[in-house]
């Protein structure tokens, strides 16, 4: 599959549902039957004070010139603001959107973002 930007409608869907009607958990890529805030049984379990996930692609920051990131953020009800988690570095934009599960929704960034960032996913 090319991962070119033209492949996506502004907010579209990265991947149509499955036919199978299986869900990847947004935090593990598990496929399930049913998901609970997008995640799987366990992973909910275990998260229950997140209450949303994003996956952020970011470009030519300080610290990874010319590479491309990926960085999961987090708001949780005990956290005062965003909490980041994780980190994965590429050296493509197609890579780096292959880390995260299917079926997420693209966000395209704002003038007022930081530069450096390309995309969220939610
Ligand atoms: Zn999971």
């Amino acid at each position: 599959m090319s991962t070119s930007d033209t492949d996506f409608d502004q907010q579209g869907m990265m991947s149509p549902p499955r036919p199978d009607g299986l869900r990847p958990c947004i935090l593990c890529g598990t496929l399930c039957k049913d998901t609970y805030k997008l995640r799987c049984r366990p992973c909910y379990d275990s998260t229950q004070n997140v209450v949303s996930v994003n996956f952020a692609i970011y470009f030519n920051t300080i610290e990874h010139p010319q590479k491309y990131v990926v960085r999961r953020w987090q708001i949780e009800t005990d956290a005062n603001g965003p909490q980041a988690y994780g980190l994965v570095v590429c050296d493509t934009l197609a890579e780096a959107r292959a880390t995260l599960v299917p079926a997420l929704m693209r966000i395209v960034r704002h003038p007022e973002d930081d530069p450096s960032l390309i995309e969220t996913w939610t």
